[in-house]
Protein backbone atom coordinates (compact mmCIF):
# COMPACT_ATOMS: atom_id res chain seq x y z
CA UNK A 1 0.00 0.00 0.00
CA UNK A 2 2.93 2.70 0.84
CA UNK A 3 4.87 1.57 -2.00
CA UNK A 4 1.49 2.10 -4.30
CA UNK A 5 2.41 6.02 -3.03
CA UNK A 6 5.78 5.96 -3.52
CA UNK A 7 5.56 4.94 -7.53
CA UNK A 8 3.78 6.38 -10.21
CA UNK A 9 4.09 5.17 -13.67
CA UNK A 10 6.85 6.68 -15.87
CA UNK A 11 6.42 7.61 -19.24
CA UNK A 12 8.98 5.82 -21.68
CA UNK A 13 12.37 7.68 -22.06
CA UNK A 14 12.75 8.96 -24.82
CA UNK A 15 16.72 10.81 -25.14
CA UNK A 16 19.23 10.65 -23.36
CA UNK A 17 22.37 13.24 -22.87
CA UNK A 18 25.15 11.96 -20.00
CA UNK A 19 27.50 15.29 -20.18
CA UNK A 20 30.46 13.03 -18.87
CA UNK A 21 32.68 15.81 -18.09
CA UNK A 22 32.69 19.56 -17.78
CA UNK A 23 36.35 20.04 -18.73
CA UNK A 24 36.87 21.38 -21.70
CA UNK A 25 40.43 23.04 -23.18
CA UNK A 26 38.65 25.55 -25.66
CA UNK A 27 37.81 29.24 -24.38
CA UNK A 28 34.34 29.59 -26.58
CA UNK A 29 32.70 32.87 -26.11
CA UNK A 30 29.38 30.98 -26.31
CA UNK A 31 29.90 28.50 -23.93
CA UNK A 32 31.15 29.27 -20.30
CA UNK A 33 31.85 25.41 -19.85
CA UNK A 34 35.31 25.81 -19.36
CA UNK A 35 35.07 28.13 -16.30
CA UNK A 36 34.07 26.28 -13.36
CA UNK A 37 30.88 25.21 -13.10
CA UNK A 38 27.68 27.22 -10.92
CA UNK A 39 25.96 24.34 -10.44
CA UNK A 40 28.08 21.77 -8.97
CA UNK A 41 28.36 20.97 -5.18
CA UNK A 42 32.13 20.66 -3.97
CA UNK A 43 31.48 17.48 -2.34
CA UNK A 44 29.93 16.13 -5.54
CA UNK A 45 32.35 13.48 -7.13
CA UNK A 46 32.15 11.73 -10.73
CA UNK A 47 30.54 8.21 -11.23
CA UNK A 48 32.99 5.06 -11.24
CA UNK A 49 33.23 3.62 -14.57
CA UNK A 50 31.19 0.58 -12.81
CA UNK A 51 28.50 3.15 -11.99
CA UNK A 52 28.46 4.80 -15.83
CA UNK A 53 27.60 1.06 -16.96
CA UNK A 54 24.91 0.16 -14.58
CA UNK A 55 23.18 3.29 -15.55
CA UNK A 56 23.27 2.57 -18.64
CA UNK A 57 22.54 -1.29 -18.65
CA UNK A 58 19.33 -0.35 -16.56
CA UNK A 59 18.30 2.48 -18.60
CA UNK A 60 19.02 -0.32 -22.12
CA UNK A 61 16.15 -2.83 -20.18
CA UNK A 62 13.63 0.16 -19.99
CA UNK A 63 13.69 0.88 -23.99
CA UNK A 64 14.93 -2.73 -25.14
CA UNK A 65 12.51 -2.50 -28.29
CA UNK A 66 14.22 0.45 -29.16
CA UNK A 67 17.82 -0.62 -29.59
CA UNK A 68 18.50 -0.85 -32.98
CA UNK A 69 22.54 -0.28 -33.11
CA UNK A 70 23.18 2.80 -35.24
CA UNK A 71 20.02 3.31 -37.03
CA UNK A 72 18.56 6.71 -37.15
CA UNK A 73 15.26 4.97 -34.71
CA UNK A 74 17.80 3.95 -32.52
CA UNK A 75 17.58 5.14 -28.97
CA UNK A 76 20.13 7.74 -28.68
CA UNK A 77 22.51 8.18 -25.68
CA UNK A 78 24.58 11.17 -26.57
CA UNK A 79 28.30 11.40 -24.31
CA UNK A 80 28.16 15.18 -24.34
CA UNK A 81 30.81 17.64 -22.21
CA UNK A 82 32.73 19.82 -21.83
CA UNK A 83 34.69 17.83 -24.73
CA UNK A 84 34.38 14.53 -24.11
CA UNK A 85 36.77 13.27 -25.88
CA UNK A 86 39.23 15.12 -22.82
CA UNK A 87 37.71 11.79 -20.20
CA UNK A 88 39.88 8.87 -20.07
CA UNK A 89 36.47 6.59 -20.12
CA UNK A 90 34.52 8.04 -22.51
CA UNK A 91 35.32 5.62 -25.04
CA UNK A 92 35.17 2.62 -23.02
CA UNK A 93 31.41 3.51 -22.08
CA UNK A 94 30.89 4.22 -26.16
CA UNK A 95 31.70 0.61 -26.62
CA UNK A 96 29.55 -0.76 -23.66
CA UNK A 97 26.41 1.23 -25.14
CA UNK A 98 27.26 0.23 -28.83
CA UNK A 99 27.64 -3.73 -27.49
CA UNK A 100 23.90 -2.98 -26.11
CA UNK A 101 22.23 -1.83 -28.78
CA UNK A 102 22.23 1.88 -28.29
CA UNK A 103 22.78 4.42 -31.37
CA UNK A 104 25.64 6.48 -29.46
CA UNK A 105 26.47 9.91 -30.11
CA UNK A 106 29.74 12.28 -29.71
CA UNK A 107 29.69 15.77 -30.06
CA UNK A 108 33.22 17.61 -30.33
CA UNK A 109 35.55 20.22 -31.49
CA UNK A 110 37.26 18.01 -33.32
CA UNK A 111 40.75 19.34 -31.55
CA UNK A 112 41.98 15.73 -30.38
CA UNK A 113 40.95 13.83 -33.51
CA UNK A 114 43.89 12.69 -35.64
CA UNK A 115 44.39 8.85 -37.23
CA UNK A 116 44.59 6.76 -33.64
CA UNK A 117 41.61 8.57 -32.23
CA UNK A 118 39.95 8.04 -35.44
CA UNK A 119 40.65 4.23 -35.47
CA UNK A 120 39.19 3.97 -31.69
CA UNK A 121 36.31 5.79 -32.08
CA UNK A 122 35.52 3.70 -35.07
CA UNK A 123 36.73 0.42 -32.87
CA UNK A 124 34.33 1.72 -30.07
CA UNK A 125 31.67 1.52 -31.92
CA UNK A 126 30.29 5.09 -32.12
CA UNK A 127 27.87 5.72 -34.51
CA UNK A 128 28.06 9.55 -35.39
CA UNK A 129 29.99 12.24 -34.59
CA UNK A 130 29.15 16.03 -34.47
CA UNK A 131 31.83 18.42 -35.44
CA UNK A 132 31.73 21.99 -34.35
CA UNK A 133 32.32 25.04 -36.92
CA UNK A 134 30.62 28.25 -36.75
CA UNK A 135 32.85 29.51 -39.96
CA UNK A 136 34.69 28.63 -43.17
CA UNK A 137 36.73 31.64 -42.19
CA UNK A 138 39.71 30.20 -39.68
CA UNK A 139 39.94 33.56 -37.71
CA UNK A 140 36.21 34.07 -37.36
CA UNK A 141 35.72 30.60 -36.14
CA UNK A 142 39.25 30.35 -34.12
CA UNK A 143 38.21 33.88 -32.19
CA UNK A 144 35.00 32.62 -31.23
CA UNK A 145 36.33 28.97 -30.02
CA UNK A 146 39.02 30.95 -28.20
CA UNK A 147 41.62 28.30 -29.88
CA UNK A 148 44.18 29.04 -32.35
CA UNK A 149 44.03 25.89 -34.55
CA UNK A 150 40.54 25.16 -33.77
CA UNK A 151 39.74 25.11 -37.57
CA UNK A 152 42.63 22.84 -38.37
CA UNK A 153 41.17 20.97 -35.92
CA UNK A 154 38.23 20.31 -37.54
CA UNK A 155 39.51 19.83 -41.06
CA UNK A 156 41.88 17.41 -39.59
CA UNK A 157 39.42 15.41 -37.66
CA UNK A 158 37.16 15.36 -41.05
CA UNK A 159 40.42 13.54 -42.66
CA UNK A 160 40.94 11.69 -40.14
CA UNK A 161 38.00 9.92 -40.38
CA UNK A 162 38.11 9.26 -44.34
CA UNK A 163 38.73 5.58 -44.15
CA UNK A 164 35.92 4.85 -41.78
CA UNK A 165 32.00 4.12 -42.58
CA UNK A 166 31.39 4.64 -38.76
CA UNK A 167 30.60 7.23 -37.55
CA UNK A 168 29.28 9.49 -39.59
CA UNK A 169 30.00 12.79 -39.33
CA UNK A 170 28.10 15.83 -39.27
CA UNK A 171 28.56 19.68 -38.62
CA UNK A 172 27.02 21.69 -35.69
CA UNK A 173 27.17 25.25 -36.13
CA UNK A 174 26.02 28.33 -34.25
CA UNK A 175 24.22 31.15 -35.62
CA UNK A 176 25.76 34.44 -34.07
CA UNK A 177 26.43 37.92 -34.68
CA UNK A 178 29.93 37.26 -36.18
CA UNK A 179 28.92 34.07 -38.36
CA UNK A 180 25.76 34.59 -39.67
CA UNK A 181 26.95 36.37 -43.23
CA UNK A 182 28.74 33.20 -44.08
CA UNK A 183 26.21 30.42 -42.62
CA UNK A 184 24.81 29.62 -45.98
CA UNK A 185 28.17 29.37 -47.58
CA UNK A 186 28.89 26.99 -44.84
CA UNK A 187 26.14 24.82 -45.52
CA UNK A 188 26.53 24.85 -49.08
CA UNK A 189 29.95 23.37 -48.26
CA UNK A 190 28.09 20.49 -46.17
CA UNK A 191 26.24 19.99 -48.90
CA UNK A 192 29.00 19.23 -51.70
CA UNK A 193 31.08 17.70 -49.48
CA UNK A 194 31.65 13.84 -49.95
CA UNK A 195 32.43 13.16 -46.46
CA UNK A 196 29.88 15.16 -44.32
CA UNK A 197 26.84 13.64 -44.10
CA UNK A 198 24.50 16.52 -42.18
CA UNK A 199 24.46 20.03 -40.83
CA UNK A 200 22.72 21.37 -38.25
CA UNK A 201 22.28 25.42 -37.74
CA UNK A 202 21.77 26.55 -34.05
CA UNK A 203 20.82 30.00 -32.62
CA UNK A 204 23.08 31.49 -30.59
CA UNK A 205 21.57 31.08 -26.29
CA UNK A 206 22.84 32.36 -23.57
CA UNK A 207 26.18 30.39 -22.99
CA UNK A 208 26.17 27.47 -21.20
CA UNK A 209 27.26 27.70 -16.99
CA UNK A 210 25.47 31.37 -16.77
CA UNK A 211 23.06 32.24 -14.42
CA UNK A 212 19.91 31.90 -16.53
CA UNK A 213 18.60 35.62 -17.10
CA UNK A 214 15.83 36.90 -19.52
CA UNK A 215 17.09 39.41 -21.70
CA UNK A 216 20.49 37.91 -21.23
CA UNK A 217 21.17 39.26 -25.26
CA UNK A 218 21.13 42.90 -24.10
CA UNK A 219 23.93 42.30 -21.75
CA UNK A 220 27.46 43.79 -22.55
CA UNK A 221 29.51 40.80 -22.38
CA UNK A 222 27.67 38.86 -24.89
CA UNK A 223 27.44 41.78 -27.25
CA UNK A 224 29.91 40.06 -29.57
CA UNK A 225 27.26 37.51 -30.36
CA UNK A 226 23.57 38.35 -30.84
CA UNK A 227 23.47 39.63 -33.85
CA UNK A 228 22.88 43.59 -34.32
CA UNK A 229 21.33 43.59 -37.74
CA UNK A 230 18.29 42.07 -37.23
CA UNK A 231 16.85 42.18 -40.50
CA UNK A 232 20.02 40.52 -41.93
CA UNK A 233 19.94 37.83 -39.57
CA UNK A 234 16.09 37.07 -40.46
CA UNK A 235 17.15 37.01 -44.43
CA UNK A 236 20.15 34.42 -43.84
CA UNK A 237 17.41 32.02 -41.63
CA UNK A 238 15.07 33.10 -44.95
CA UNK A 239 18.12 31.82 -47.81
CA UNK A 240 18.37 28.74 -45.02
CA UNK A 241 14.63 27.86 -45.54
CA UNK A 242 15.05 28.25 -49.28
CA UNK A 243 18.15 25.85 -49.36
CA UNK A 244 16.16 23.45 -47.44
CA UNK A 245 13.22 23.28 -49.81
CA UNK A 246 15.50 23.08 -52.68
CA UNK A 247 17.60 20.23 -51.21
CA UNK A 248 13.95 18.51 -50.22
CA UNK A 249 13.02 18.42 -53.85
CA UNK A 250 16.05 17.36 -55.58
CA UNK A 251 15.45 14.41 -52.77
CA UNK A 252 12.23 14.21 -53.94
CA UNK A 253 13.44 13.91 -57.47
CA UNK A 254 16.21 11.20 -56.46
CA UNK A 255 19.00 13.84 -57.48
CA UNK A 256 20.39 13.87 -54.27
CA UNK A 257 20.56 10.92 -51.53
CA UNK A 258 19.50 12.59 -48.33
CA UNK A 259 18.52 16.02 -47.23
CA UNK A 260 21.56 17.58 -45.91
CA UNK A 261 19.85 20.31 -43.94
CA UNK A 262 18.78 18.37 -40.85
CA UNK A 263 16.73 21.05 -39.17
CA UNK A 264 13.16 21.07 -39.53
CA UNK A 265 11.18 23.55 -41.17
CA UNK A 266 9.39 24.59 -38.27
CA UNK A 267 12.55 25.08 -36.40
CA UNK A 268 13.83 27.75 -39.00
CA UNK A 269 10.52 29.45 -38.94
CA UNK A 270 10.98 29.64 -35.35
CA UNK A 271 14.69 31.06 -35.70
CA UNK A 272 13.05 33.47 -37.68
CA UNK A 273 10.81 34.74 -34.91
CA UNK A 274 13.42 34.61 -32.18
CA UNK A 275 15.95 36.48 -33.79
CA UNK A 276 13.05 38.87 -34.65
CA UNK A 277 12.09 39.25 -30.82
CA UNK A 278 13.97 36.99 -28.55
CA UNK A 279 11.82 38.23 -25.38
CA UNK A 280 8.12 37.36 -26.87
CA UNK A 281 9.52 34.21 -28.40
CA UNK A 282 7.52 31.44 -26.55
CA UNK A 283 7.13 27.93 -27.30
CA UNK A 284 3.75 27.06 -28.33
CA UNK A 285 1.05 26.00 -26.27
CA UNK A 286 1.75 22.23 -25.91
CA UNK A 287 3.51 21.25 -22.70
CA UNK A 288 6.73 20.94 -22.62
CA UNK A 289 8.40 17.19 -24.08
CA UNK A 290 11.31 16.94 -21.55
CA UNK A 291 9.26 15.05 -19.36
CA UNK A 292 10.99 11.83 -20.82
CA UNK A 293 14.10 13.54 -21.15
CA UNK A 294 17.31 12.19 -18.86
CA UNK A 295 19.96 14.35 -18.93
CA UNK A 296 22.65 13.04 -16.87
CA UNK A 297 25.26 15.73 -15.10
CA UNK A 298 29.34 14.86 -14.79
CA UNK A 299 28.85 14.09 -11.00
CA UNK A 300 26.09 11.53 -12.11
CA UNK A 301 22.68 13.93 -10.64
CA UNK A 302 19.72 12.76 -13.15
CA UNK A 303 17.46 15.58 -14.47
CA UNK A 304 14.73 15.54 -17.21
CA UNK A 305 15.41 19.78 -17.47
CA UNK A 306 17.98 21.07 -15.42
CA UNK A 307 15.45 24.04 -14.16
CA UNK A 308 13.87 21.70 -12.09
CA UNK A 309 15.06 19.39 -9.69
CA UNK A 310 17.02 16.37 -9.85
CA UNK A 311 15.47 13.00 -10.17
CA UNK A 312 18.09 10.71 -8.98
CA UNK A 313 21.63 10.16 -9.08
CA UNK A 314 23.72 7.72 -11.05
CA UNK A 315 25.67 6.49 -7.66
CA UNK A 316 22.74 5.24 -6.31
CA UNK A 317 22.20 2.43 -8.76
CA UNK A 318 18.00 2.62 -8.66
CA UNK A 319 17.39 4.75 -12.45
CA UNK A 320 14.45 2.50 -12.50
CA UNK A 321 13.02 3.07 -9.77
CA UNK A 322 14.09 7.02 -9.34
CA UNK A 323 12.23 7.54 -12.99
CA UNK A 324 8.79 6.42 -11.83
CA UNK A 325 9.26 7.17 -8.32
CA UNK A 326 7.00 10.30 -6.83
CA UNK A 327 9.78 12.62 -6.74
CA UNK A 328 10.11 12.29 -10.57
CA UNK A 329 6.07 12.88 -11.00
CA UNK A 330 5.68 15.58 -9.41
CA UNK A 331 8.82 17.24 -11.51
CA UNK A 332 7.25 15.90 -14.58
CA UNK A 333 3.91 17.87 -13.75
CA UNK A 334 5.46 20.79 -13.18
CA UNK A 335 7.16 20.52 -16.54
CA UNK A 336 4.00 19.88 -18.71
CA UNK A 337 2.79 23.08 -17.02
CA UNK A 338 6.25 24.57 -17.26
CA UNK A 339 5.47 28.30 -19.01
CA UNK A 340 9.04 29.81 -19.25
CA UNK A 341 10.06 31.37 -21.80
CA UNK A 342 12.42 28.89 -22.64
CA UNK A 343 15.18 29.43 -25.49
CA UNK A 344 16.56 25.76 -24.69
CA UNK A 345 13.84 24.21 -26.95
CA UNK A 346 14.59 26.04 -30.08
CA UNK A 347 18.41 24.12 -30.54
CA UNK A 348 17.40 20.86 -28.91
CA UNK A 349 15.31 18.30 -28.28
CA UNK A 350 12.42 18.79 -29.97
CA UNK A 351 10.39 15.77 -31.23
CA UNK A 352 8.88 15.90 -35.19
CA UNK A 353 7.52 19.40 -34.93
CA UNK A 354 7.13 20.03 -31.36
CA UNK A 355 7.47 22.41 -29.91
CA UNK A 356 7.14 24.70 -32.97
CA UNK A 357 4.11 23.73 -35.04
CA UNK A 358 2.04 26.46 -34.03
CA UNK A 359 4.38 29.22 -34.12
S1 LIG B 1 31.24 24.89 -26.72
FE1 LIG B 1 32.27 22.90 -26.63
S2 LIG B 1 34.36 23.37 -27.32
FE2 LIG B 1 33.47 25.29 -26.65
S3 LIG B 1 34.05 25.57 -24.48
FE3 LIG B 1 31.99 24.63 -24.58
S4 LIG B 1 32.40 22.45 -24.43
FE4 LIG B 1 34.35 23.42 -25.06
S1 LIG C 1 10.05 24.81 -21.24
FE1 LIG C 1 12.30 24.97 -20.89
S2 LIG C 1 12.53 25.38 -18.68
FE2 LIG C 1 10.42 24.61 -19.03
S3 LIG C 1 10.57 22.41 -18.68
FE3 LIG C 1 10.83 22.74 -20.89
S4 LIG C 1 13.06 22.87 -21.20
FE4 LIG C 1 12.66 23.14 -19.01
Amino acid sequence: MILEGLFAKGPEPGFCCIGITDHCFFKCKMCDKWKTDISVKPESRPPAVKEWKHFIYQLSRMVKHRLKGHSPGSFEINFAGGESLTHPHTLELVRYASDLGFRTVIPSNGYLIDKRMAEKLNKAGLSALNLSLDSLDPAIHDKFRGFPGAYKGVMRAIEAMRPYRFPEIGIITIIHDKTYKGTVDLVKWVESHDKLNWVLCMAIMQPNNTIFESGWYSRQDFSELWPKDKAAVIDTVGNLIRIKKEEEERHRKGHAAAVKLVNTMPQLSAFRNYFSDPESFVKNERSCNLDNAIQVSAVGEIYMCYHYDQIGSVHKGDFPKAWKARTASHIRKKIKSCRTNCHELINCYFEDEYPFDAL
